[in-house]
């Protein structure tokens, strides 16, 4: 398939890990910053592939996962509403809140849709005009600009029974959280090909240049990430620390200029909780007050619904690149994907998940036994 086969290309692949292996002299640890890549990085073994001097650590840009737990409790309460039709894209339907998940709500008798468009919501509710539709608003950058569309158009043709419960995050603050850490091991980034598409990469200058660590903007197919890869460890072994751009075929300096009109007009920045990690100051997106009419949070008053995460996980360092699934005792046993316990194991995107669903978890129960 065009646009896919050759950045799978086993010879070129061969190539760039032989010249990774060339130009490290010493380790590194890098972080790749969504959850697609992750999972790429997981799946063809990336990270087996790699000099043992080169470590990758898992990111917080996974969307569902980061979706806080009493975000998922709110939804929940909204869907079970009478009158309700609770709208979502399919991936969040199977994420467990504290009591079950919005195929629980269904099977009660939820009327919980999936769309593949918050824009779908629009036609939803203009045919159910006795009903209130409420359309699930999360992600990072990525999905935010359809998402602002579907509240700028629900004005502009006076919808007035769809609403947003809206948990949008943004990556930017989650990184220099993690290099304000006393804690960071992570000396470069891997930095995030989806949302740059839409925001460019001009607000990450400042954070390389501040922290002195490289941000290359990649890809998502493994040349992608081994071309990443190799140009992260190109800077840190010259000692440079700049932003380049590894995924030039989707991304422009400058982005999405349009995209990024419509996330202004309808949403601004606010304090988010990240599930796993906790507030982190102005990470996120919320309704601006001219839209404080579409905030289903508003609406049906569940901004108070306060959720506590199972004591056992330790996602949050995961997503902060301090640990990786296998250092997690429930890892594969009472944790997995039918059972997850936490942020990382919920979506398929989220390094837990990964981990298990490519076999991971059998080496992990294999070392334990064998250290028992
Ligand atoms: S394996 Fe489960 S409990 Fe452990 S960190 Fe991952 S999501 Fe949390």
């Amino acid at each position: 398939m065009k646009y896919v086969d050759e950045y799978r290309d086993h010879a070129v692949a061969q190539k760039l890990i032989a010249e990774i292996k060339r130009v490290v002299t010493r380790p590194w640890v890098l972080m790749e910053v969504c959850g697609g890549q992750t999972h790429s990085i997981v799946k063809y073994g990336l990270d087996y592939l790699l000099p043992h001097e080169v470590e990758l650590v898992h990111g917080p840009g996974c969307p569902v996962c980061v979706t806080p737990l009493d975000m998922i409790d709110r939804a929940h309460a909204i869907a079970r509403h009478p009158g309700v039709i609770f709208c979502s894209f399919g991936d969040m339907l199977r994420v467990p809140g504290s009591n079950g998940d919005l195929f629980h709500v269904k099977a009660e008798g939820g009327d919980v849709r999936i769309v593949y468009s918050p824009l779908d919501c629009l036609r939803i509710a203009s045919a159910n005009p006795g009903k209130k539709v409420v359309f699930f608003a999360i992600g990072f950058e990525t999905t935010a600009p359809a998402n602002a569309m579907a509240v700028w158009q629900a004005r502009a043709q006076n919808i007035r029974n769809f609403s947003v419960l809206v948990s949008h995050v943004i990556v930017p603050p989650s990184i220099t959280g993690i290099l304000q850490s006393p804690y960071n091991r992570v000396q470069g980034f891997l930095g995030p090909g989806h949302v740059c598409a839409i925001m460019g990469y001009r607000e990450y200058e400042p954070i390389s240049a501040r922290y002195k660590v490289p941000i290359v903007i990649t890809g998502f197919e493994p040349l992608d990430l081994l071309e990443g890869t190799l140009m992260a460890i190109r800077q840190l072994e010259q000692g440079r620390a700049e932003v380049e751009n590894q995924y030039a075929r989707a991304v422009e300096q400058v982005g999405n200029v349009a995209a990024q009109k419509m996330i202004e007009r309808v949403f601004s920045i606010a304090d988010r909780s990240w599930r796993g990690i906790g507030i982190i100051p102005k990470s996120g997106y919320k309704l601006n007050y001219e839209f404080r009419d579409y905030d289903a949070e508003r609406i049906f008053e569940v901004a108070n619904i306060q959720s506590k995460e199972p004591a056992v996980c330790i996602s949050g360092q995961v997503l902060k690149g301090l640990k990786k699934p296998p250092d997690c005792p429930a890892f594969g046993k009472e944790c997995n994907p039918q059972t997850p316990l936490g942020a990382t194991m919920v979506s398929a995107e989220g390094a837990c998940a990964a981990y298990y669903n490519y076999g991971r978890h059998l080496v992990a129960v294999d070392s334990l036994q064998a250290k028992a």
